[in-house]
């Protein structure tokens, strides 16, 4: 069975006016639509056909080195962009709660501490990519930026929530303002699905 595109959990223009419906569809039925499709040429490419997207991810050294970078951009883009679509929610915003936010506060001080460092990160990343809160190796919360369609899985990181900052993210409404899309994403940013993800780790 073939990756298909996700159905997005609500309608594109659900996110309005934080993140505006015409970006939503393009992001979703271009872009990852194109992830996708590409992954599914690339796992037959090399072979990889019936294994999920994590056991591919989670085993890059395995694939010949020939087929690997097309699964490292397609298999990323396919599986980050799922992954974005669920740590954003109409009903989002705020801040973290419960067992994640005490995590947060352990580790930042406060809330308003882990945003900045976040913002900046996401604002700092040269050219494109995403920023991302995950559990490390370590089993300590860290705010890591991968390029590209790099997948923080496949380094073993346990992703809790994640901004695009690619271009195609945000440049229609946004232009070159990063960060006002970043400032946007605060608005959309869904921290029950956050803490659902910080309580399976
Ligand atoms: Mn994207």
């Amino acid at each position: 069975m073939a990756f298909e595109l996700p159905k997005l959990p609500y309608a594109y223009d659900a996110l309005e006016p934080h993140y505006d419906a015409q970006t939503v569809e393009i992001h979703h039925s271009k872009h990852h639509n194109a992830y996708t499709m590409n992954f599914n040429k690339a796992v037959e490419a090399a072979g990889l056909e019936g294994k999920s997207a994590e056991e591919i991810l989670t085993s890059l050294d395995s694939i010949p080195a020939d087929k690997r970078t097309a699964i490292i951009n397609h298999g990323g883009g396919y599986w980050n962009h799922n992954f974005f679509w669920e740590s954003i929610s109409p009903n989002g915003g705020g801040e973290a709660k419960g067992k994640l936010a005490d995590a947060i506060n352990a580790k930042w001080g406060s809330f308003a501490a882990f945003k900045e460092e976040f913002t900046a990160k996401a604002a700092g990343h040269f050219g494109s990519g995403w920023a991302w809160l995950v559990v490390n190796n370590s089993g300590e919360l860290e705010i890591v930026d991968t390029h590209d369609q790099v997948c923080p899985i496949t380094t073993g990181l346990k992703p809790l929530t994640v901004i695009d900052v690619w271009e195609h993210a945000y440049y229609l409404k946004y232009k070159n303002v990063r960060p006002e899309w970043i400032t946007a994403w605060w608005n959309v940013a869904d921290w029950d699905k956050a803490e659902e993800r910080f309580n399976a780790v």
